[in-house]
């Protein structure tokens, strides 16, 4: 359409009351029609490419100051088109376009009180906000409760992540968005505790298409939000629950006016492509601070993961920080106990030792406080901004490079401010952030310089603790590329090559997933600082192919790309670094999977190295020849991977 066109329709609809306010991506295919009935409740219906994806959905919040819920009445609206583009080497891409159509609409309650609801519609994605200005006298309020929700189609089955009780687990540390999916579910089905489900959610809408649901931009001016349950196909926002944080902070969350709920985003697509391939978390947020510092992404590894809290010695560190050397890795973790185990004074050795072995370091913290039962230490040093900056002024001191932080409380607003808090306080001293024990981060790899990666996944160390997870190994890591991922940077702490998932190689749990599928998942999962589950041994006792390949991964990307998949079942992904190409892929299925992969990414090239599980499911590398059109014909083994490049 031409511009001129566009314009005068615009202007048209502009004013034009009786038009259903609608408003469409760049391409047109994706649309979202508002509608606010006289008396009754706003909704909002979401279409692509003529299909419904979202039936008539409710819009609108009730606050302490008015309610916004029903019996809107439009005063006004605005449409702008929206050509953004930034760069961030933290996330899937490094250069984004954004382009979106902003629908900015103005309304006023029963009582004559004015909000504006935001939607912005790129190609395949809608991102929407309620946004209060100040009410007459009025300059804050509290969020009693939201209307939003959203209402699926009848043929749609779900892939979702329940949300734990609250105060249960591990020393009380739940809820930490570490529950087990379930794929292809039906909607009428209630989730396993009764609480709904924590972002993001997937939702497969039959044979029309797929629908990621989730929200970004939750900072410390609001709570994180997840989906409830469902009645009747419709999942509305649902707050966090008084029981979190050990029951302390309100569940409703304030703001000052004039102020803005988060962005709720929907990736619409009629393939998993979009859904793969997106940035809108970090296409409506904008950064919270700048930093002077340069952060350096890279490689780590941590005696934890294997050799758990036995390791916590100034001996097995030793062997961590020459394995890291080894490896050319950038980093090592010390996990928990290092404050007590090791002591601050030998730790300010060890930490020099790293160094002198061109290894940084980054040290393990609870994040507690008053909302678990944590024992491990260092203790209570990160909830109290007085001790959390003497603590960050002595890692400056000797160079420590990040922190990980474990064991939050939950998701209310309070527990989000300490997130911001703590990450601006690192800043200050130079350090990364990494989040374990955590919530899903909402658009922080663009909002905060120094924020490197949360857990907020049913992660490797599962692996470990328990043979169930690693017979499932194969079913999670094909899910977390369509839905954990796709939203935000995830530290699954994950390649094993030890076949025995303990210290010696030879007790503990059996790794069911081949050699080539651990390398798969490098590539797979996104983070920007990956804390690998190598261990010493594997230096003599794991394949040199593998070794090889694990000291030139990247961990930072410029591209993806969607090749094939199906959640739960098999997923190949290509991601870039630089001018190289890795195409990953891995099969959760119990038949090997032969596939006929379309690769562009390889035109003008006759082979490529295939990375593959041989008859032993021993890993091999070959040529493997590319047919007309880039075409590969690749076969998976069942629990097994291949990585192209
Ligand atoms: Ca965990």
């Amino acid at each position: 359409m031409k511009n001129r066109l566009k314009l005068a329709l615009w202007l048209l609809a502009a004013t034009c009351p009786l038009v259903a306010q609608e408003v469409t991506g760049p391409d047109g295919k994706l649309k979202v029609v508002l509608d606010f009935p006289e008396n009754g409740q706003p909704t909002y219906t979401v279409t692509y490419d003529g299909k419904n994806m979202l039936e008539a959905s409710p819009l609108g919040l009730k606050t302490n100051v008015g309610d916004f819920s029903h019996g809107l009445k439009k005063t006004g609206h605005e449409v702008k088109p929206i050509d953004t583009t930034y760069r961030l080497t933290r996330i899937k891409t490094s250069e984004v376009h954004y382009q979106a159509n902003e629908l900015a609409v103005s309304v006023v309650n029963g009582k004559g009180q004015p909000m504006q609801i935001t939607f912005r519609v790129s190609n395949n994605d809608v991102a929407f906000r309620y946004t209060l200005p100040r009410q007459g006298e009025t300059g804050s309020v509290r969020v009693m409760e939201e209307a939003t929700g959203f209402r699926f189609p009848a043929q749609t089955t779900t892939f979702l992540c329940p949300q734990s009780d609250a105060m249960i687990g591990w020393k009380r540390t739940k809820p930490s968005y570490e529950e087990e999916y379930k794929a292809d579910a039906p909607m009428d089905v209630r989730s396993q505790y009764g609480h709904g489900y924590t972002f993001p959610c997937l939702f497969r809408v039959g044979d029309d298409g797929w629908v990621l649901v989730s929200e970004t931009g939750v900072d410390s001016r609001y709570c994180g939000s997840r989906l409830s349950d469902s009645e009747g196909g419709l999942y509305r926002i649902a707050f966090p629950m008084p029981e979190e944080n050990n029951g302390n902070g309100t569940v409703e969350p304030a703001f000052a006016l004039s102020g803005s709920t988060p962005w709720r985003t929907l990736t619409v697509g009629a393939s998993l492509k979009p859904i793969v391939e997106t940035t809108v978390p970090w296409d409506v947020v904008e950064p919270r601070y700048t930093t002077q510092h340069d952060y350096r992404m890279g490689r780590g590894t941590w005696s934890w993961i294997l050799w758990q809290d036995g390791s916590i010695n100034y001996d097995d560190q030793v062997r961590y920080i020459d394995l890291a050397s080894a490896m050319g890795y950038e980093y090592v973790l010390i996990d928990n106990w290092w404050d007590t185990n090791i002591g601050r004074e030998r730790m300010e050795d060890l930490i020099k030792y790293a160094h002198s072995k061109k290894v940084d370091v980054f040290l393990w913290y609870s994040s507690s406080g008053y909302w678990n039962d944590i024992e491990q230490g260092p203790v209570n040093r990160m909830d109290n901004a007085i001790i959390r900056k003497q603590e960050m002024r002595w890692m400056q001191s000797q160079g420590v490079k990040g922190i990980k932080v474990d064991f939050w409380g939950g998701d209310k607003q309070e527990t989000m401010r300490l997130y911001e808090d703590l990450l601006s306080d690192a800043d200050d001293h130079g350090l990364m952030v990494i989040f374990h024990g955590c919530t899903l981060p909402r658009g922080w790899e663009r909002m905060y310089p120094n924020y490197v990666g949360s857990e907020a996944v049913l992660a490797s160390e599962n692996l470990i603790f328990n043979q169930h997870f690693c017979d499932e190994e194969a079913f999670n890591a094909c899910l977390h590329p369509f839905i954990r991922n796709t939203v935000g940077c995830m530290e699954f702490g994950g390649v094993f090559l030890n076949k025995r998932l303990n210290r010696g190689n030879d007790g503990g749990t059996t790794r069911r997933t081949t050699d080539v599928f651990q390398l798969a998942t490098a590539v797979l999962f996104q983070n920007p600082i990956q804390n690998f589950a190598l261990a010493p041994n594997n230096l003599t006792d794991a394949p040199r192919l593998c070794l090889d390949f694990m000291k030139q991964i990247p961990t930072t990307w410029d591209e993806v790309r969607f090749i094939d998949g199906y959640p739960g079942k098999y997923v190949v992904l290509a991601r870039r670094h630089g001018d190289t190409w890795y195409v990953a892929g891995i099969n959760a299925t119990q038949e090997p999977l032969k596939l006929k992969l379309s690769l562009p990414m390889f035109e003008g090239l006759k082979t490529v190295s295939l990375y593959t599980d041989g008859k032993q499911l021993e890993p091999l590398m070959k040529e493997q020849k590319l047919k007309k059109g880039n075409v590969a014909e690749v076969t998976i083994a069942p629990q097994g991977g291949i990585v192209l490049k």
